[in-house]
C-alpha cells in the first residue's frame, strides 16, 4: 500500500455559476448585486496555495470522471436528476432552497460527484492511501428529491453507496464537520446500520429543524446517527473536546472499513455565514486524528470531500491544513491570519453541549461517564 495522498480537482468545478448574489442569497429586490458566498474563489485559491507552496508535489493527482445517471440515482430520484438537467439546459434556475443551477451546472455536478467516485476507486484499489476531493458544487444538503444549500447532488452519499455496492463494504463512516448540519446525508442513511453518520455542527443554523442532538436514526439505523450541536463561538478546544469524548471513542467501537469526511471549512473563525471559531490549526488536528483512526481501523482508507467554506481568504489555509493532516506532513506555509488572536478556549456551556450528546449516545456506545470527564 502506498502512503500517498491523492488529490482531485478540475477546472470545470470553478465554472459552476451561482450568479450575482449577496452572502447566501440571490440579488434582487432590495439586495444589490454582489458576489454570492458560494463562488469559485475560496476553492480556486486552495489549488493556488497548494501550487504556490509546492505542496501539490506531495499529492498524487486523480483524474475526475462524470458520474453516470445510474450512479447519481443511487441517491436521487430520476425526476430530480432530470429536473437539474432541464434547468441547466435552459440556462439556470432553482433546484430547491438555495440550490442554484447555472448553465452547464448539470455536467459540472456530474463531474463533481464523479471526482469523489474516482477517489473511492483510487483509495480502494490502493493507488493512494487517502484523498482530498476539492469538488464543487458541494453535496451534503442535497435530499433525494431536491437540492438545498448550494448542493445539487449529494457527492459523499453517492460515493458511500457506490463503495458499499462495488466493494461490498459493511461498515462505512461519514464524519461531517461542515458548520451546517449534513441533512441530506442523514436522510440517506437514517435507516442504515452499515453507514455511521456523525455531524458536528453549529446549533440551530441551517437547515431549520434538522441536526437535533436527540435524533439517533430510525429502525435498523437507530444508534447509527450522531448529531453533535455546538453553540456559536466554539473554537479548537471545544471541537477537540468533542473528538476526545465522543467522536474518537465511537469510531473505535464502530471499526469502519472506509472513512469519509464531509470537509466544510465554514466553521472557521473568519467565515461570513458561520459563527464558529476554528483555526487552520484546529482543522489540522481534526484531520490528523481521523487519519490516525483510519490507519488503525480502515487500512488508512480515508476520503475528504470538500463541502462549504466561504471565507475567500481563510478557506485555503484551513484546507491546506486538512490536506497536511491526510499526508502526515506539514507544508512550509504559516497561518498569517491568527497572529494576535486567542486560540479559542473552551467555555462551560460548550462542554455541556458535548455532554448532552454524550448522554444521548451513551445508550448505544460505551462512553466515559460524564461525571468523570
Ligand atoms: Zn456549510
Amino acid at each position: 500500500m502506498t502512503s500517498k495522498t491523492g488529490f482531485v480537482c478540475d477546472e470545470s468545478y470553478f465554472w459552476h455559476q451561482t450568479g450575482n448574489g449577496a452572502l447566501n442569497i440571490r440579488s434582487g429586490g432590495w439586495v444589490q448585486a454582489d458576489i454570492h458566498a458560494e463562488n469559485p474563489e475560496s476553492k480556486r485559491r486552495v489549488k493556488n496555495l497548494l501550487e504556490r507552496s509546492n505542496f501539490m508535489d506531495e499529492l498524487q493527482q486523480i483524474k475526475p470522471r462524470h458520474a453516470t445517471h445510474e450512479e447519481v440515482a443511487l441517491n436521487h430520484s430520476k425526476d430530480y436528476i432530470n429536473r437539474v438537467q432541464e434547468l441547466s439546459d435552459a440556462g439556470g434556475g432553482d433546484a430547491g432552497e438555495h440550490a442554484i443551477v447555472g448553465p452547464e451546472s448539470y455536467e459540472i455536478a456530474l463531474n463533481s460527484t464523479g471526482g469523489v467516485l474516482a477517489s473511492v476507486d483510487a483509495v480502494m484499489e490502493g493507488k493512494v492511501q487517502n484523498a482530498y476531493a476539492l469538488v464543487r458544487p458541494p453535496g451534503h444538503h442535497a435530499e433525494p428529491n431536491e437540492g438545498m444549500g448550494f448542493c445539487l447532488f449529494n457527492n459523499v452519499t453517492i460515493a458511500a453507496k457506490y463503495a458499499r455496492k462495488k466493494y461490498g463494504l459493511k461498515r462505512i463512516l461519514i464524519l461531517d464537520w461542515d458548520v451546517h448540519h449534513g441533512n441530506g446525508t442523514e436522510t440517506a442513511f437514517e435507516h442504515d446500520s452499515d453507514v455511521l453518520f456523525i455531524s458536528i455542527h453549529q446549533e440551530n443554523i441551517f437547515p431549520k429543524n434538522r441536526g437535533d442532538v436527540a435524533f439517533t436514526g430510525k429502525e435498523d439505523g437507530e444508534g447509527y446517527n450522531i448529531n453533535i450541536e455546538l453553540p456559536a463561538g466554539t473554537g479548537d478546544e471545544g471541537y477537540l473536546y468533542a473528538f476526545d469524548r465522543l467522536i474518537e471513542p465511537i469510531i473505535k467501537q464502530f471499526e469502519p472499513e472506509l472513512i469519509f469526511i464531509s470537509a466544510g471549512q465554514d466553521a472557521s473563525r473568519f467565515d461570513p455565514i458561520g459563527r464558529m471559531l476554528l483555526t487552520a490549526e484546529g482543522y489540522f488536528q481534526m484531520s490528523k486524528r481521523i487519519k490516525n483512526l483510519a490507519e488503525k481501523h480502515s487500512n488508512g482508507r480515508l476520503i475528504a470531500c470538500h463541502e462549504g467554506g466561504y471565507s475567500t481568504a481563510y478557506v485555503p489555509f484551513c484546507t491546506l491544513r486538512v490536506i497536511e493532516g491526510l499526508c502526515g506532513k506539514r507544508s512550509q506555509v504559516e497561518d498569517p491570519f491568527n497572529q494576535g488572536f486567542h486560540e479559542g478556549p473552551i467555555y462551560p456551556h460548550q462542554k455541556e453541549a458535548v455532554h448532552r450528546a454524550m448522554k444521548v449516545q451513551s445508550t448505544y456506545w460505551n462512553l466515559k461517564s460524564i461525571k468523570r470527564v
